[in-house]
């Protein structure tokens, strides 16, 4: 098969590397350039291309040209397709397939990190270590996991993989879903949303961002959570309010938080600042607290992550070019 893998990084390339190795017959290009009608051209001759969530697809000049160079399928490296216009997809006859789960476990051992660190009082001992301090001050005097109740809301692919490993570190898990999963119940307790916010030690957030979620961990929750509790987002930023985190955090109604992701994110990720004024104030504040630790959105980014993207989006190419059904179809 002959595809054009489109917004290439190098290190999902590493892993096309290893495909055209291990697949003699297969010719995989790449470019780091995103599809778009300037670029569609490129796709002449292909059996079918691939794009990351980074490109912008509404031009209906992409997919008509698509169409005109033969090309049926368009195989998204990424969970999120809200890049395509599905009009213009079926329109042309095009079908997308994404990658749905790259790696639940990345983003669930990223939040068990996060919570270790901050339970173990690791930012103080790091500190203290790069300033030649070896002392053991009572400030640093840390907790065990396994006598903690951990309360997980959403209990998906993420956060299942989250109940499984916390239930495996012996903790105590509890969880609230809109939809109850059978299949978790040997390592959660599932009860209501209020129950899992007041008796969290860690409180885990695995929701996707839609209006039922946006805002669900504000002033009124932060009072009903354990004052030594620990929050740690790992899912979107606008699930908490940010400003409701600030003043919990500086009344210690909660102990710390572990933040993967932030409401407005996009100020800071991905940049790199020479001072710490620079950040927006409520990011200055969180940044400088010292119970709590930042991510740049980089849960899922895992070696395992990464190769699933690449070797995911080509398994689905090749299925449908064999004639077979793709695993992960969006528009079938
Ligand atoms: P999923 O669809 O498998 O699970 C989401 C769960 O949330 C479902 O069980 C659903 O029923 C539940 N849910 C929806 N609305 C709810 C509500 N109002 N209250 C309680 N539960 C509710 O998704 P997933 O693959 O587990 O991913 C979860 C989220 O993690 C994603 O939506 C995304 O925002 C985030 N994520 C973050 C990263 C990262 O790098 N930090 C990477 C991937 C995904």
């Amino acid at each position: 098969m002959k595809v054009l893998m489109y917004g290439m990084t190098p290190d999902q390339k590493i892993y096309v590397d290893k495909w055209n190795k291990d697949h003699a017959a297969d010719d995989i290009q790449t470019t780091d350039e995103q599809l778009t009608a300037q670029t569609v051209d490129k796709a002449k001759n292909f059996d079918a291309v691939s794009v990351m969530q980074t490109s912008n697809i509404e031009d209906e000049e992409v997919y008509r040209k698509l169409a005109s160079l033969g090309i049926k399928h368009l195989a998204l490296r990424t969970v999120g397709y809200n890049i395509i216009n599905f009009d213009y997809a079926n329109k042309y006859h095009l079908l997308i397939t994404n990658v749905p789960a790259y790696s639940p476990r990345a983003i669930a051992e990223n939040g068990l990190t996060a919570a270790m660190f901050l339970l173990r009082k690791w930012g103080g001992y790091f500190k203290q270590e790069k300033d030649l301090n070896f002392t053991r001050p009572e400030s640093l005097m840390s907790d065990e996991i396994y006598n903690k109740t951990v309360g997980i809301i959403g209990l998906g692919r993420i956060g299942s993989a989250t109940a499984e490993i916390y239930h495996a570190l012996g903790a105590k898990v509890i969880g609230y879903d809109i939809v109850k999963n059978v299949a978790n119940e040997a390592f959660v307790t599932y009860t209501d949303f209020d129950t899992v916010i007041k008796n969290a030690d860690i409180l885990s957030l695995h929701t996707p961002l839609d209006q039922s979620t946006q805002g669900m961990i504000g002033t009124k929750q932060f009072k009903e959570m354990k004052n030594d509790a620990l929050l740690i987002n790992q899912a979107r930023g606008p699930l908490v309010d940010t400003a409701a985190l600030i003043a919990a955090l500086k009344k210690h109604e909660i102990a710390g938080a572990g933040l993967d992701v932030l409401a407005d994110e996009n100020q800071i990720f991905m940049k790199k600042f020479d001072n710490i004024k620079q950040l927006p104030e409520d990011y200055q504040e969180l940044a400088k607290m010292p119970n709590v630790v930042i991510t740049p959105h980089s849960a899922y980014y895992t070696k395992t992550a990464v190769q699933n993207m690449a070797e995911q989006s080509l398994t689905d190419i090749k299925r449908v070019l064999n004639g077979q059904k793709p695993i992960f179809p969006v528009n079938l």
